[in-house]
């Protein structure tokens, strides 16, 4: 137990965290360049606000939640998605009354207790965006760019964006009844969880991956095709935004995504590289969200991109990230008096941004100079009492094996000028 991580749980280092950088690095720039301001909410909340804002019909909600008892008898849930606390922080700050929209993006980690396989953790770690204030078609066009930009930017070029849309709640209630007329011959085939569906929310039934449920939908309505007037403009214009952005996609009729508050536009990005679980990035609108959490009716739109399926991705396209900075200097040295100088330099040439090495493991010269080696410096030089002595040390360009003879005080400033 000791040295066993908990089960679907990971460390995050080497390659891999070197990928995860890279990924942080290009979703701060690109939010900077949409004008999305980062927010971090608290990893665990009030079991009800997940309850109310993820939804009580869904499945993180009813098998995936670390949920407990806190010492003060609160229940108290870690966060199995980041848009639930955005919600509540817009809210409870008085976010409406700033100038509208609120452009807000996270990086979190979310908790869900699933069975862990590929891409499938209990810990995994989401990027999301949410924009409030708008129900316009331009803000699910901002939205969804920005994520077409973000795969782009990563290097993913092998997924495809799927789009539909479900309708507002006056659609998705008429759509709903359709769709239950339709399935009403053959309740009795379909899984429990269908059945649950059926009556709890019928829509829901589009998505599940069972055989026999699919075949039954073979002829089956679709929401898109049932949309209200305003509805289908909205989706409309929504679409000619991302043909003038050149942004491709394609209409599909089966995404409905697994959270109960999403209201007309529904999307998912789609990979071809990494099998099974191949949304790396879903989102779409949801007007009413910020009501049911105790809001006034605000219009939003957002997205959640799962980081390690994004890392998956990534590393499918172009192998994993063996980047290791080199070593600029290495400096040796032998006795007590040549120990001290040579830390205060190493001190100086890394507050000269200068990445510096030195001994840390009492070893030989030699032994020193082939550790110097090992790491790839590209300078070395060995302080001794002689060196000391005469103020003068022999920096060597590991490379050309070229050597130069400075005064102590001269080693920062020749490694600034042949560093460039
Ligand atoms: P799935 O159908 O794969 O279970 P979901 O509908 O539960 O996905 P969302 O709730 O929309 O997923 O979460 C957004 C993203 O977070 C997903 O697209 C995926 O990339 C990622 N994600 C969800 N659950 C996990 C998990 N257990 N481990 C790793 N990533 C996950
Ligand atoms: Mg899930």
């Amino acid at each position: 137990m000791l040295t066993n991580a908990p089960r679907g749980t990971k460390d995050i280092y080497g390659s891999y965290m070197n990928t995860w950088k890279k990924l942080e690095n290009t979703v701060n720039e690109i939010c900077t360049n949409f004008g999305f301001n980062e927010i971090r909410t608290p990893i665990f909340e009030h079991t009800e606000l997940f309850q109310r804002g993820v939804g009580e019909t869904t499945d993180i909600v009813q098998k995936e939640m670390y949920s407990f008892t806190d010492k003060g008898k609160r229940n108290i849930t870690l966060k199995p998605e980041g848009t639930a606390g955005v919600v509540r922080a817009y809210l409870e700050r008085k976010m409406y009354a700033d100038a509208q929209p609120t452009k807000l993006f996270y990086l979190t980690p979310a908790f869900r207790y699933e069975r862990p396989q590929a891409g499938r953790y209990r810990q995994f770690h989401q990027f999301g965006v949410e924009l409030f204030g708008s129900d316009k078609p331009t803000a699910d066009a901002e939205v969804i760019s920005l994520a077409a930009n973000l795969l782009k930017n990563l290097g993913i070029n092998n997924v495809e964006l799927h789009i539909n849309s479900l309708g507002g709640p006056e659609c998705r209630k008429k759509y709903n009844t359709i769709l239950k007329e339709f399935l009403s011959e053959n309740i009795d085939s379909l899984c429990p969880t269908c059945k649950e569906r059926y009556e709890k929310n019928p829509l829901r039934i589009l998505d599940c991956k069972n055989e026999s449920c699919h075949a039954l939908l073979k002829d089956a309505p679709f929401a898109k095709d049932n949309l209200g007037t305003e509805c289908k403009e909205h989706f409309e214009e929504l679409l000619s935004l991302l043909d003038a952005m050149g942004i491709e996609y394609v209409v599909d009729p089966w995404i409905v995504r697994g959270l109960d508050y999403y209201t007309r536009t529904v999307f998912e990005f789609i990979s071809n590289d990494i099998g099974a679980q191949g949304t790396v990035c879903g989102g779409g609108r949801y007007d009413k969200l910020v009501e049911e959490c105790g809001g006034a009716p605000t219009p939003a739109v957002g997205l959640a991109a799962g980081i390690e399926r994004l890392i998956m991705t990534m590393e499918a396209a172009n192998g994993p990230d063996e980047y290791k900075p080199e070593c600029d200097i290495y400096l040796g040295y032998v006795g007590e008096n040549a120990k001290k100088t040579t830390f205060a330099l190493v001190n100086e040439l890394r507050k000269n941004d200068i990445y510096a090495e030195t001994d840390l493991m009492n070893r030989s010269v030699k032994a020193q100079m082939k550790y110097a080696n090992k790491i790839g410096s590209k300078y070395s030089t060995i302080i001794g009492d002689n060196e000391l002595e005469e103020n003068s040390v022999i920096i060597k360009n590991m490379e050309t094996r070229e050597q130069t003879n400075l005064t102590i005080k001269e080693i920062v400033k020749f490694m600034k000028q042949n560093l460039q």
